[in-house]
């Protein structure tokens, strides 16, 4: 397993930084964020270092992936969360600061909980046409 000596992650996973954990394996290890956004925000990371979602090898994105919705529930039913936002931010102009793969459960409590991310929509932005050739690129390039 890959793991980077310098990365603030590894170190948690590693158990050379404490953490508040609420889930351990062979590996994955989830544990609440600093910043508890709203109460329960957990990150969950592989204990494998990667950088990002583009840099996870797929048996460690799936390793990750399948402990999500045991652990979301867990957090959902000690909180009373009504709702619950799962993310991961890619580089720096998504809002990543650690660069260790790690997914964000962060459950919601109302509209105004202290979490909240701003989608605008641009339903009428491409043609039909355009978003044919999209999808089919993108498609040839999986
Ligand atoms: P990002 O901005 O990369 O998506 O998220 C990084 C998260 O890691 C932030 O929400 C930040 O609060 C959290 N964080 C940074 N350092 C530590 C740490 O040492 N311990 C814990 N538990 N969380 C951390
Ligand atoms: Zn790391």
């Amino acid at each position: 397993m890959h793991t980077d000596p310098t990365c603030i992650f590894c170190k948690i996973a590693q158990q050379e930084i404490p953490s508040y954990r609420v889930y351990e394996d062979e590996a994955v290890v989830a544990f609440l964020d600093l910043s508890q956004v709203t109460k329960g925000h957990t990150l969950v990371i592989p204990k494998h270092h990667a950088k990002n979602v583009y840099e996870l090898p797929e048996e460690v994105a799936a390793d990750v992936f399948k402990r999500v919705p045991t652990i979301a529930k867990a957090i959902q039913r000690e909180t009373g969360a009504i709702g619950m936002n799962v993310l991961s931010n890619a580089e720096e102009v998504a809002g990543q600061t650690v660069y260790h793969f790690h997914i964000h459960l962060i459950p919601r409590f109302g509209h105004e909980d202290g979490f909240g991310a701003k989608w605008i929509t641009q339903n009428d932005a491409f043609t039909s046409e355009e978003l044919t050739t999209l999808a089919s690129n993108i498609h040839s390039q999986v």
